[in-house]
């Protein structure tokens, strides 16, 4: 039997406008909703605008190592003159500034973000075919806010 967000956990049913129907509990459409700061998934403003920054970076970080695999990293745009290997290493860095802000802001912990890395470093190097070296352990490669 499926249940609804709200009863599964992922939002209290008692802090979010709504009622029962049996066994499920069916949120407040919003438009009925008066309080409009409370938003079924309970984020603030400020937390909604800095996963809108994160995403749209991971979008911008995604679109141009999408143009250096078509292209090569010192292809360039004709009326820039900016390479694909620059652009990258913009976009990678506003991709890192919107980490710091949610670091900063407590949306995740830092901790968390360098312990899943090193996870993932040491996860993924069996699998990898063509990066030379040991990937792990990466001491001293944590600078992010
Ligand atoms: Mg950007």
């Amino acid at each position: 039997m499926a249940e609804c967000a709200a009863v599964r956990g992922l939002g209290r049913h008692d802090e979010v406008p709504g009622s029962m129907d049996g066994n499920y509990y069916v949120p407040a459409h919003p438009a009925t909703i008066k309080d409009k700061t409370m938003a079924f998934n309970k984020l603030s403003p400020a937390q909604a605008e800095r996963l809108a920054l994160l995403i749209e970076e991971c979008g911008e970080v995604v679109h141009i190592a999408c143009k250096v695999l078509r292209h090569g990293y010192e292809s360039c745009h004709p009326q820039s003159r900016v390479t694909n290997r620059e652009e990258l290493a913009k976009e990678m860095g506003d991709l890192r500034a919107a980490m710091i802000l949610m670091c900063r802001a407590g949306d995740v912990e830092k901790e968390d973000v360098h312990h899943h890395a090193d996870d993932k470093l040491e996860a993924v190097q069996e699998y990898l075919h063509h990066q030379p070296g040991r990937l792990f352990p990466s001491a001293g490669e944590h600078h992010a806010g």
